[in-house]
């Protein structure tokens, strides 16, 4: 113990070590204090990984928590590789050293390895090591089998890690939380939840992570009442004091379009760290509250809690949705102070201000001369949707010219559709269509735009113009009944939002048919009126849908909550939150 208290930097443990060397074997603490160094190398933040791997190399008689220890702090270095490489030669029992015998893996060595391929996300190499695990007995480990888990999960394959899940004759709270966060990091929230339902029907207690990532997958499909039922477990077992609990509950009451519940979580949690804040203030940001979002930037600052790049996101995304151009460039400035370089997501929040505030020039300006980094192919997409809603026809030519964004990321449709949609604008069919046909030969396909909403604590998902759902016949009376309605109201199809060459009345059916419609259609039909009715949709809404909602908000009387890939929209009375800027 003494020891390991003298070494506090690398300096005093290699003289420590020299002193060690000198002492000779006969010294029964020799031993001990030896692994003791060893440990503290490998694994202190200010041990020397160069160090450690010379200790061991220069051992005689290396039992394998050396091994061990190395590789798991080759797993959590910026070269994992190194990690695998280590394993191999204690896989083949390699010698380092004429007449060292290098000791076999055992249960301790697999989990370390295993994370060095989730890291590396080397799935190849993953299904290499659970092939010699299966040869080693090792397979009815819990640990490791937990370790498979997540490294599938961490290699983007959950269903791998399923499978390895459900094979476990032995399943604990780790297995559990495992497999629903490789749901959720996977893209597959629907199954985390209903993952978590079945741990809680099995009597599996979850802790924190579990209701960390299961809050999470809440947040992704806007599953409210089941966030709301981990939010009650939560205060049974008393642990919403806990910070990173807390920024769950808030970023999931957020995401749900549930804002003063998220306020009061906020209030309750002790000890708010960045992340607390972060989500909050970007919450408030994201539900068009930006002077609120403000006040609690500086709240933040006056309890001494430094800002991040992601607080920074929040506080000039809060000035993009109100428009407020010096605010954000002030603020953008002010990264300095707190060591913080801006990135291209800062600067693309200063470019979407001048963009929305019709600012063409100065966007461009912006773009071209004043950023010290290299833009993007999503900085230029963003001031060619400019031109295109603010119909500047001869910036958006010259732009085409200038910047060929098709070979800055020709793998990504959003460049293809947005040039056929600006084509189009500009009345030149051919390109537009030359666009399409782009797409197909490189076999891109376009993100089909999807609605969520739930019901009874059930997700329903649409597309557009589906009719898979077993209510389908329902849900497009009632559509067809909503637009009779509202068009006596004065709504028209803005069928300039369908840049496809067919006539104004199938365009008209098309807008009709967009996701977030037919999931509003069903959710008047399931809840009882003056029920809020909560959408979440994977792209951004068009102008057709923004103005449908607005009108159908008021005549219905219901207050519709759309979340789109940016920003919320509360329909209320006729009106938006969002001040039709989106
Ligand atoms: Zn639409
Ligand atoms: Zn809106």
């Amino acid at each position: 113990m003494a020891l390991a208290m003298e070494i506090s930097t690398l300096a005093q443990a290699m003289q420590l070590h020299a002193r060690l060397l000198k002492s000779g074997q006969e010294d029964p603490t020799h031993f001990q204090n030896l692994s003791k160094l060893f440990t503290f190398s490998a694994l202190s933040p200010s041990g020397d990984l160069t160090y450690a791997r010379h200790i061991l190399t220069n051992l005689r008689t290396p039992n394998s928590y050396y091994y061990n220890t190395m590789i798991r702090a080759y797993s959590d270095s910026p070269d994992p590789t190194r990690s695998i490489t280590l394993f191999l030669s204690m896989h083949c029992r390699r010698e380092e050293q004429p007449g060292v015998v290098v000791p076999g893996p055992d249960k301790f060595t697999y989990p370390f390895v295993l994370k060095a391929c989730s890291k590396l996300r080397n799935t190849q190499m993953g299904k290499q090591i659970h092939g010699l695990i299966l040869k080693s007995g090792l397979i009815s480990d819990r640990y490791v089998n937990n370790a498979l888990i997540h490294m599938y999960a961490g290699c983007g394959d959950s269903s791998l890690a399923l499978k390895v899940f459900d094979e476990m004759s032995e399943r604990d709270v780790v297995s559990w939380t495992s497999m629903i966060d490789g749901f959720v990091d996977n893209n597959r929230p629907i199954e985390a939840i209903k993952l978590f339902e079945l741990m809680m029907e099995s009597g599996v207690d979850p802790n924190e992570a579990t209701l960390v990532s299961v809050l999470r997958a809440c947040a992704d499909t806007g599953a409210l009442s089941i966030g709301k039922k981990v939010h009650s477990f939560v205060k049974e077992k008393d642990l919403s004091m806990k910070a990173n609990v807390g920024t769950a509950l808030i970023d999931m009451y957020v995401k749900c379009g549930c804002i003063d519940d998220a306020r009061r979580v906020f209030d309750e949690t002790m000890d708010k760290d960045v992340y607390a804040w972060t989500a909050m203030i970007s919450g408030l940001a994201s539900h068009g509250l930006s002077e609120e979002a403000m006040e609690h930037f500086e709240l933040m600052k006056s309890c001494n809690v430094k800002p991040d790049e992601r607080t920074m996101t929040a506080v000039l995304s809060a000035c993009r949705n109100a428009g407020w151009i010096g605010k954000g460039l002030y603020h953008i400035r002010s990264m300095k102070k707190y060591k913080l370089r801006p990135t291209i997501q800062h600067y693309g929040c200063i470019v979407d201000t001048f963009v929305r505030a019709g600012q063409l020039d100065e966007a461009e300006q912006f773009i071209r001369k004043m950023m010290p980094i290299d833009p993007d192919v999503v900085l230029w997409r963003t001031l060619l949707w400019g031109c295109k809603v603010h119909g500047d026809v001869e910036r958006s030519k010259r732009l085409l010219k200038d910047v060929e964004l098709l070979k800055m990321d020709s793998r990504d449709c959003g460049s293809y559709i947005l040039l056929g949609n600006v084509y189009a604008a500009t009345g030149n069919w051919k390109e537009k269509a030359k666009m399409r046909e782009l797409m197909n030969q490189r076999g891109l396909v376009k993100t089909p735009g999807s609605s969520r909403i739930e019901i009874d604590g059930n997700i329903h998902e649409f597309t557009a113009g589906d009719s898979r759902h077993v209510e389908a016949e329902h849900i497009y009376a009632k559509l067809n009944e909503m637009e009779e309605n509202v068009r006596r109201e004065g709504y028209d199809p803005k069928v300039s939002e369908v840049l496809l060459e067919i006539d104004d009345d199938e365009k008209a059916s098309q807008l009709l048919h967009h996701s977030e419609k037919l999931a509003v259609s069903f959710g008047l039909i399931k809840t009882d009126p003056g029920t809020a009715i909560r959408i979440v949709k994977n792209l951004r809404s068009c102008e057709d849908c923004h103005s449908f909602m607005k009108l159908i908000s008021k005549l219905y009387q219901r207050e519709i909550i759309i979340r789109d890939r940016i920003r919320y929209h509360h329909f209320k009375d006729g009106e938006c939150s969002c001040g039709d800027r989106w």
